[in-house]
């Protein structure tokens, strides 16, 4: 029986292109988990989009003298080439203007006021008498109360993840012009989150399935006190407010950004023979939703989520499990675009191929700590695990067969107890890396594959065929025939991570279809005697810049990208 699976990434904001950064816990993360699961026969479907609205991009596009709409269209088209470049691949990749989404989030906050759960309320927030304009979340920085970090966001602090008021921070300024605001009264409706104080607790205390990151942090926020949310802003960008009353005021982008996985999965369902089938994949019990986030995300997704679905009165699924990542550092420091601190999504693939970079982000994806990026980090892991362990075995393997073995895979024998053993190990290890990829713990089931590449290589070192088949040719037939199921089971292993190498590998081996389309436990199965495969090339190559070098390599890149626009 197929499980109906949810995979979803959190929404890029449109501003900016992502860094690696936030691409190591959202997207590619998503893209990586979906790819397993579909490998597995379940039933997938993987959505996310660009969060397009919001001060964010309102305040970008001020800077760059463009309208928010103008500069979305181009940063959302942008956002779509790089995602195929970088292999990551969507089911319905959309946008925060898409008709559904906007029809969707109208109609849920309508219901969720229906139900008594939203009220107005009089406050204070800071506005620009420069710019005359009321300045919410980014449209304002300043010191956080809490950790006094210098340049904390009007909404939230990248430092220390806390939720802020702008009226909270320490000498705020206005983001665009850099004056000093003033406190005006506003009116605002409000989201009444301490009403689902207990039903959170108790989803959060049940869900055994949270990481420890997302769990303890969520299970904290909701004993500190949850605290009415504003789901209204003053900006002009947005989704109309549906509330009586609420003329001129938009929806708040956390709110609408979350309801996004619900209208997404309805958007992609429209075209479909059952349109109506997005619900299977929110209400029926046995269904699974996956989100993927940077651990600045967590409450969104573990408590106001799920306090907006609830709220609904709808019996909608709640977040099966959230997979948070905690950063990515770059040389020690927090990426930064101001400081130029960090690698882009664009920049990365002017320097190495995506394999690359998916390889490194998820063989080092920071899952219960900071991880970091060096050139000296990077350069080690692609040279000692992809290119000397993984790409060195599937190569050493598939060269023999065709120069000792005119490109046949030789017939099985039956094998000896070492070769048995050996493929009893492999059969352990495709398990292994099944059950930690189940879990979403992506980091150790990369290392359980760069380990079936070393188990191989062990094995040829120790039975040196090369020597054997001069004196033994049906033994070193033995040693190979094991050697390319060990190669085979790469292939379909590594697919979800490295995906555009693992398909040269599936052409190289001659197997039919895509390695992407098969099975998962097709890496068990063994190749038939005598099966003719193609003549390999070598799938990485060694990384022999050193790091003043490829610094320099980047910094051209970073110059030839910004003159190309
Ligand atoms: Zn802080
Ligand atoms: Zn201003």
């Amino acid at each position: 029986m197929k499980v109906r699976i949810l995979v979803t990434s959190a929404w890029p904001y449109l501003s900016v292109t992502p860094h690696l950064g936030n691409l190591v816990g959202s997207l590619l993360s998503a893209d990586v988990f979906a790819r397993f699961c579909r490998l597995r026969g379940e039933d997938v479907v993987m959505v996310s989009g660009s969060d397009e609205h919001g001060t964010p991009i309102e305040v970008e596009a001020i800077r760059l003298g463009v309208s928010p709409s103008e500069l979305a269209n181009t940063n959302h088209a942008r956002l779509l080439e790089l995602l195929e470049k970088w292999g990551i691949v969507f089911d319905n990749f959309t946008r925060t203007e898409n008709p559904t989404h906007k029809q969707f989030v109208k109609e849920h906050l309508t219901k969720v006021y229906d139900n008594g759960y939203i009220f107005t309320q009089e406050t204070e927030m800071l506005y620009c008498q420069e710019c005359r304009r009321f300045l919410p979340d980014r449209f304002v920085e300043g010191k956080c109360p809490y950790c006094g970090y210098e340049r904390a966001r009007g909404d939230q602090c990248e430092a220390c993840g806390r939720l802020l008021e702008t009226t909270l921070l320490v000498d705020p300024h206005c983001a665009i012009c850099g004056d000093k605001p003033v406190v005006r009264k506003t009116k605002h409706w409000y989201f009444d989150l301490p009403k689902f104080s207990d039903q959170i607790t108790a989803y959060l205390e049940k869900n055994k399935r949270l990481p420890a990151n997302a769990r303890n942090f969520s299970l904290n926020f909701v004993k500190e006190g949850l605290k009415p949310r504003a789901v209204t802003r003053d900006i002009s960008y947005g989704i109309p407010a549906p509330f009586p009353g609420a003329e001129g005021k938009t929806i708040y982008v956390w709110v609408e950004a979350v309801l996004g996985y619900v209208s997404a999965t309805i958007e992609y369902f429209k075209d479909h023979e059952n349109p109506e089938a997005w619900k299977d994949y929110w209400f029926d019990k046995k269904a699974r939703t996956f989100y993927f986030i940077g651990k600045d995300n967590i409450p969104f997704h573990t408590i106001i989520l799920p306090a907006l679905l609830l709220a609904s009165g709808y019996d909608y699924n709640l977040p099966w499990n959230v997979s948070a990542t905690e950063w990515l550092q770059f040389k020690g420091e927090k990426a930064s675009k101001s400081q130029k601190v960090g690698i882009w999504m664009h920049e990365a693939l002017e320097l190495f191929p995506a394999d690359y970079w998916r390889y490194f982000l998820m063989a080092t994806r920071p899952e219960t700590k900071d991880s970091n990026f060096s050139w000296e980090i990077f350069t080690e892991r692609i040279n000692a695990d992809l290119n000397d362990t993984f790409g060195n075995f599937v190569h050493r393997t598939l060269t023999f067969i065709n120069t000792q073995f005119g490109g046949e895979i030789p017939a099985p024998q039956p094998l000896d107890a070492d070769s048995q053993a050996i493929l009893k190990s492999l059969e352990e290890k495709v398990e292994t890396i099944a059950k930690q990829l189940e879990n979403c713990e992506i980091q150790p089931a990369v290392a359980t594959i760069i380990s079936i590449a070393r188990t191989g290589n062990q094995y040829l070192n120790e039975k040196e065929p090369w020597k054997l088949i001069k004196t033994d040719r049906a033994k070193a037939a033995d040693i190979f025939n094991v050697a390319t199921q060990y190669v085979k089971a790469l292939a379909i292993t590594s697919a979800p991570v490295i995906p555009f190498s693992a398909e040269v590998i599936w052409k190289t081996l001659n197997l039919p279809g895509s390695v992407h389309k098969q099975e998962w436990k097709e890496a068990l199965k063994p190749l038939p005697g005598n099966h003719k495969i193609g003549k390999p090339k070598p799938l990485f190559h060694k990384i022999d810049a050193n790091e003043k070098e490829l610094e320099e390599k980047l910094q051209e890149a970073r110059k030839r990208l910004a003159q190309a626009g």
